[in-house]
């Protein structure tokens, strides 16, 4: 199709592999003065992407990657419509609007049959709980200012745990971030510790539904009676938020007797990412308020479309609409019925493949049996060799399986986390756990890294340490090394 001279009369005749577009150096850093044809920018391009990893193995991240081809199809008729524009789109407006009520109504938020929820789709979970956090940021100003007192030390209170957008939430919006710190076989926030920590700066409490590292609920209930009593004695007002990035779509349909809601008092805002188990591709998440009252009027930008008021609250202008389409798509292609029968799904295969795992006998379980669809688990024996190891051979046979060692105080603890998603079925569960054996058989028949390390580090002068006698502390620190030039994100 594109060829080696600029003749047009010629353009047709060869294909892209007979041009010398697939021999030119790829441009990287400036942009390049002449266009390409078409055809031979998409190869270039398509060839390139095959390098990445495929995200169906992508075992790394709670991010949808399967839809229906039906809502693919949306997706792309879709593609073109900027959310913003909601006097041109009101149709998707709407959408998005039935599906904040949607969501409400599964957090039982306190909404009238034919009312209005109050809440907006965002980016993901990262730009809900900004918004979130803004919210309460601004209500405690207020309340603060009407007493007269003074509202220049902001903090607020999560587990050591929490995803990393909570530390950005806290960073760019000048609020102190008191971490609870874990402890070895505790991986979440512990609500006793949570509520000591806060004092009258406070803006609200976060608890965890679904930890990012172990799956594992946060007890939102006991958080609230305890922080329900610290209030009353003090007469401070301190709220919850619940982070149910993951969760959020999992205990409504698993756990509808689990009470970490806004059936829990405190609780005044929750957010949840479409794009996990929502079952939407990347690009959306939610935010929803428990009344009108928790979300302060003067954040709240009002545009007016077709004569309605139409309220926002965003970080971001332009967007697109595809996202919410398709989550709207979801909520009435599979209603409560198809979303239950997925997530037992999920919860089924992780069973599945937590039992393979067991059975090797070399490994640590710490996820649990109720909350997120996942398996995390640390090795016996670290004395030789380490997840690290394991998750970097996994690579081989395409697996892409995030290893890390835990946050303050149990960063000693270095886990694999496999998610287990709408796709992964028990044929892919299977197929990993008889790779993960095969990976353990592999490696023991290796000489130890850690080994190495330590004789290495003996030469270069520092403090001897025997291998046989080695501390957790010690291995770790020998791990760090192994692995000091890879970072693991786990999202
Ligand atoms: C994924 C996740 C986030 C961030 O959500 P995005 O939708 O990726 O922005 C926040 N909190 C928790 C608990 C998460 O699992």
């Amino acid at each position: 199709m594109v060829l080696a001279t600029n003749s047009d009369s010629e353009e047709h005749l060869h294909s892209t592999f007979a041009s010398r577009y697939v021999r030119a150096v790829v441009p990287r850093f400036k942009m390049p003065d002449t266009s390409m044809p078409k055809d031979a920018a998409y190869q270039v391009i398509n060839d390139e992407l095959m390098l990445d990893g495929n995200p169906r193995l992508n075992l790394a991240s709670f991010v949808t990657t399967w839809m229906e081809p039906e809502c693919d199809k949306l997706i792309m008729d879709s593609v073109n419509k900027n959310y913003v524009d909601m006097d041109e789109y009101p149709v998707t407006t709407e959408l998005q609007n039935r599906c904040v009520n949607m969501i409400a109504n599964l957090f039982h938020a306190p909404v009238g049959e034919d009312e209005a929820a109050i809440g907006c789709g965002t980016v993901g979970s990262s730009e809900a709980i900004m918004l979130a956090g803004l919210a309460f940021k601004r209500k405690w100003q207020q309340r603060r200012r009407a007493q007269g007192l003074p509202t220049d030390n902001p903090n607020i209170v999560t587990g050591a745990n929490v995803q990393v957008c909570w530390e950005k939430f806290a960073r760019y919006f000048e609020v102190e971030l008191k971490e609870v710190k874990l402890r070895e076989d505790y991986y979440v926030m512990d609500p006793t510790k949570a509520v000591e920590m806060v004092d009258e700066n406070t803006i609200c409490v976060a608890a965890i539904l679904g930890s990012t590292l172990t799956g594992e609920f946060e007890d939102v209930k006991l958080l609230n009676d305890l922080l329900a009593e610290k209030n009353a004695e003090t007469g401070w007002d301190t709220p919850i938020h619940v982070d149910a990035a993951s969760g959020g779509f999992i205990a409504p349909f698993l756990y509808p007797d689990l009470e970490w809601d806004f059936r829990l008092p405190w609780v005044k805002s929750i957010n949840v990412s479409g794009h996990k188990y929502g079952l939407v591709y990347a690009g959306v998440g939610w935010i929803v308020w428990r009344t009108k009252e928790d979300l302060p009027e003067e954040l709240v930008f009002h545009i007016n479309y077709l004569g309605a008021d139409q309220p926002t609250f965003t970080l971001n202008f332009s967007k697109g609409s595809s996202q919410i389409i398709a989550q709207y798509y979801q909520f009435i292609r599979l209603g409560f019925e198809g979303y239950k029968n997925i997530m037992e799904n999920c919860m089924d295969n992780a069973r599945r493949l937590r039992e393979g795992i067991e059975m090797t006998g070399k490994f640590h379980i710490l996820s649990k049996d109720v909350g997120v669809p996942l398996v995390a688990f640390s090795l016996k024996d670290s004395s030789k060799h380490t997840v690290f190891e394991i998750a970097e051979s996994l690579r081989k046979f395409g697996w892409i399986i995030p290893a890390y060692t835990m946050p303050a105080d149990a960063q000693h603890i270095a886990v694999l986390r496999v998610v287990i998603r709408e796709d992964f079925s028990r044929g892919l569960a299977d197929r990993l756990i008889t790779h993960i054996i095969q990976v353990l058989k592999e490696i023991e028949g290796l000489p130890s890294r850690i080994a190495h390390l330590a004789a290495a580090a003996k030469v270069s002068g520092e403090e001897e340490v025997k291998t046989s006698k080695m501390s957790l502390e010690d291995i770790t620190k020998y791990w760090k090394r192994l692995v000091e030039h890879k970072r693991n994100i786990v999202c």
